[in-house]
């Protein structure tokens, strides 16, 4: 009787599966480069200062759905919104134009549209969380 052989996968895994160092080779083929360099710049004190100071400059949340103006609220800024995600261009991140000042409901609706519908000029509508 004919055994199917394994694929290359397989016996890959099998061979491994015992292995500690290679399982954490693997592991870290998920970090690529650019994921650490996104991970550094969104966790990075640079960041955070900006960060701070367009909240100061931008306290309230900046209304992209016409939400709080249709239900005469005013909501206070709560998250930074990069307009152009950093995946797409890290030149923008640090920039006012790309940002824009949320309250966690515009920028939860905000996040989910883009990953819905993808982020318009770029090339795919997924991608990491952003910030
Ligand atoms: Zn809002």
């Amino acid at each position: 009787m004919p055994i199917k052989p394994k694929s290359h996968a397989e016996r890959l895994y099998e061979q491994n599966k015992g292995n500690r160092d290679y399982r954490k080779e693997n592991k870290e083929r998920y970090q690529s480069p650019e994921d650490l360099k996104l991970r550094a710049i969104r966790t990075g004190s640079r960041w955070r200062k900006v960060r701070n100071l367009y909240i100061q400059q931008h306290p309230l949340c900046e209304d992209p759905f016409n939400y709080h103006k249709e239900n005469n609220e005013t909501t206070l800024a709560q998250e930074v919104h990069h307009v152009t995600p950093a995946r797409i261009d890290t030149e923008q991140f640090y920039s006012f134009d790309n940002l824009q000042a949320l309250c966690k409901r515009c920028h939860a609706r905000r996040t989910n549209l883009e990953r819905v519908e993808g982020y318009p000029g770029g090339d795919e509508g997924e991608g990491g969380v952003e910030s």
